[in-house]
């Protein structure tokens, strides 16, 4: 199968740019995790079981975001990634989203098997949309069921745990999505330290909403 223009190209290496840098930041290993853009009608996602190491743009399979799924286009007998249903469900279902990424970084895993949510002891969880960023309950990876658990655990927010296997952060773009992931990383990490320390302050939903509408202006003024 010929990729059918040059942005779709782009596209393809974007996510293999991104693939390794979230294997050089600690996200992702050996085969865990995977990465979706939205192309159009279209969902390009990387191949199931292929080594980051190893990937090249032509092994992203693309699958149209009308159909159920099933329907593919791949080359080298590469299948979509074993995840394809929750990202699929995800891009169908938030037309906000241009991106996903899924990975099983070790701190955020460690609260997602712990089956503990992570909470506002940073400002920096509004980055996520709210107070909170929930564990979806725990189901067999590639099912359906998780897709439907990840979904409702994203219900208002960009980024979510699964229980006892890792995380999913969305974005408007595949930047954005790679930056949550490893900010959902980072929050993970300094709430546990600070779960060792003593006892962490944890800040009120009020102040989160404060500051999730306050991102909304943050940054250098366009234009
Ligand atoms: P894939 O290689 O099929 O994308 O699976 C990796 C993974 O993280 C499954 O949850
Ligand atoms: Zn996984």
């Amino acid at each position: 199968m010929a990729s059918r223009s040059l942005r779709a190209r782009e596209l393809r290496g974007a996510i293999v740019e991104a693939c390794r840098w979230l294997v050089a930041a600690g996200l992702v290993q050996g085969t865990s995790g995977n990465v979706s853009m939205r192309w159009k009608k279209r969902m390009l996602i990387t191949p199931s079981g292929v080594p980051y190491e190893r990937m090249t743009p032509e092994d992203v399979v693309e699958v149209p975001l009308e159909g159920d799924g099933s329907v593919f286009e791949a080359r080298g007998g590469n299948v979509p990634s074993s995840e394809w249903r929750f990202h699929f469900d995800i891009l169908r279902a938030r037309p906000e989203v241009g991106a996903v990424v899924h990975t099983h970084s070790p701190y955020a895993t460690a609260f997602a098997i712990c089956r503990k949510e992570l909470v506002a002891a940073h400002y920096m969880i509004a980055a996520a949309g709210g107070p909170t960023i929930r564990v979806a309950d725990y189901a067999t990876f590639g099912t359906q069921a998780l897709s439907d658990a990840a979904l409702a655990a994203l219900e208002g927010r960009a980024a979510c745990l699964l229980a006892n296997h890792g995380v999913i952060a969305t974005g408007p773009t595949l930047e954005r999505a790679l930056w949550l992931a490893q900010e959902v990383e980072v929050l993970a990490r300094q709430y546990a330290i600070a779960l060792q320390l003593g006892h962490p302050v944890i800040l009120e939903e009020e102040e989160i909403l404060r500051v999730v509408e306050k991102f909304k202006g943050y940054g250098p003024r366009k234009g």
